[in-house]
């Protein structure tokens, strides 16, 4: 019995080739659901693909037939897989570009009943029947000669297929660019839908044609081809995009890793000298006079500020990962003299540096959040000292340009190259190389970013290796900002 059922002249190579691209990427698909923690979008697309595998190897089959029982049983079996492509593919539609509502599990359930009701239909002698003689439209070009004659129940047949076609378009169109998960998602996902379109759209031309006699041409491998090759396509794009995607969370982890590193090492910093400091004051309080009891007191005071700021800092980028926003708590603020008191500070802590600052337009009282500009000044004055290890000159200078007040810190330290200018607004991202050992955790000019945006300002880099940078941010006057 299967053997009569695959009894054949021999197969087309195009055809092959086409069953052959379509099962490989059907597979495809079904390796990415797996891989890719089997999304039901996966999912979807994978019964959609199988579905166009087993319509391109009925479609091979009914090409070759040299009896007409073996088409029949072949037709059938195109129609069974079309039907379980249009049921996947309207289910792909309500799923995941229409909106979800209390109709959708409904509607849903109704498309799964009429793809049911299709595929029975489709085993009836109403919707296909024997052909008696051999087309000879088709046997001339030797393309499914015994490709069995329309029934009237195939009108159903070809309504649910154009109606499929017409909702998918509609549901295509309208909403676009919701709920997939990113927008790369969905533009890899739209020519893949295209192809299905056409897939239905070829598969309808080529009933129509082959019950009118009027035409040779095999459309319904056409149709298979404009969704396999789009599929191909998105299947290399995701494969890709994924594995992109695993080495930047390796990545990221890594990089998170080293920051907690980091912040070890700068508890340890901070406590040693606090330590050491208190236990002198404590065990030795007469050895101490005046000036050097305050010394002490200065260090203990510093390394309490600087692991205060660090735990702040940390806090502060725990809230920006947890996507909740910046809260500004905007007062009217004298910049100079905020600018100063920070400077006053750092000045402190570094004797090696010459800090300067240049007040260069007339700037009174602007409207900021003064703790968090504070925090962005401190940042970049400390960063230049820090990236300055032989000394040399901090400027800080205020300017306005276009309307904005813009502030830039620079220093004549170990600079970046064009490449570590790139990431260093980036989590946990440090450049600076490791023989120098500098402290730091890479987290500090990704949190001014976000204060600086959160005013409504522009942060930016300019730098060159070995020679020093300068940081430049702005904040606007106008918006209600500064
Ligand atoms: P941290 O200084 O704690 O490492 P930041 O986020 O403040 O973290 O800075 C990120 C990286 O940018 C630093 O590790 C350093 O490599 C580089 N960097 C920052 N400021 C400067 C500067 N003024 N000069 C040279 N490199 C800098």
């Amino acid at each position: 019995m299967a053997s009569e059922l695959i009894s054949i002249t021999g197969f087309s190579l195009i055809d092959l080739a086409v069953f052959a691209i379509s099962l490989l990427v059907g597979i495809g698909f079904y390796g990415v659901y797996g891989w890719l923690g089997r999304r039901p979008v996966d999912l979807c697309f994978a019964n959609m693909l199988l579905g166009t595998a087993l319509y391109a190897f009925a479609a091979l089959i009914i090409d070759s037939a040299n009896a007409p029982q073996v088409a029949l049983f072949w037709t059938r079996i195109a129609y069974l897989s079309a039907t379980w492509v249009m049921v996947s593919l309207l289910h792909f539609m309500l799923e995941f570009l229409g909106e979800r509502g209390p109709s959708t599990r409904r509607v849903m359930t109704g498309f799964y009943i009429f793809g049911g009701v299709v595929a029975a239909l489709s085993w009836s002698p109403h919707f296909l029947y024997p052909r008696a003689h051999v087309n000879p439209v088709r046997s001339w070009v030797n393309v499914a000669p015994w490709l069995p004659e329309p029934g009237p129940l195939q009108l159903v047949f070809v309504a649910f297929w154009f109606a499929s076609c017409i909702y998918g378009t509609y549901k295509l169109y309208r909403r676009p660019e919701s709920p997939l998960s990113t927008p790369s998602r969905i533009h890899s996902t739209r020519p893949l839908l295209f192809g299905f379109l056409l897939l239905m759209i070829f598969g309808t031309i080529d009933t129509i044609f082959a019950t009118l006699r009027i035409c040779t041409i095999n459309f319904a491998m056409i149709g298979i081809l404009s969704v396999c090759l789009p599929a191909g396509a998105t299947l290399v794009q995701q494969i890709l995009s994924a594995e992109m995607e695993r080495q930047r969370l390796a990545e990221a982890l890594r990089a998170r890793d080293r920051a907690v590193r980091e912040v070890a090492h700068e508890f340890k910093g901070a406590l040693t000298p606090i330590g050491l400091a208190a236990s002198a004051l404590l065990d030795r309080p007469e050895q101490f006079n005046e000036q050097s009891r305050a010394d002490i007191l200065r260090v203990i005071v510093d390394e309490t500020q600087r692991l205060t700021r660090l735990i702040n800092n940390m806090l502060d980028i725990a809230r920006l990962e947890a996507g909740r926003p910046v809260e500004l708590r905007l007062d009217h603020v004298n910049l100079p003299t905020l600018i100063e008191s920070v400077v006053e500070a750092q000045r402190i802590r570094s004797s090696k540096h010459h800090i300067e600052v240049e007040i260069l337009a007339d700037i009174g009282d602007v409207t900021i959040d003064s703790d968090k500009v504070h925090q962005i000044l401190t940042n970049l004055v400390d960063n230049a000292i820090k990236y300055s290890p032989d000394g040399g000159t901090v400027r800080v200078q205020v300017d306005k340009s276009n309307g904005d007040i813009a502030i830039r810190v620079s220093d004549e330290g170990i600079g970046m190259t064009k490449e570590q200018q790139a990431v260093i607004f980036q989590p946990f991202h440090r450049v600076v190389d490791p023989s120098r050992r500098i402290a730091g955790t890479g987290i500090g000019l990704h949190l001014i970013k976000a204060l600086v945006e959160a005013h409504g300002g522009k942060i930016w880099v300019e730098s060159e290796y070995q020679r020093g940078s300068t940081f430049t941010f702005t904040l606007p006057q106008q918006n209600g900002h500064a």
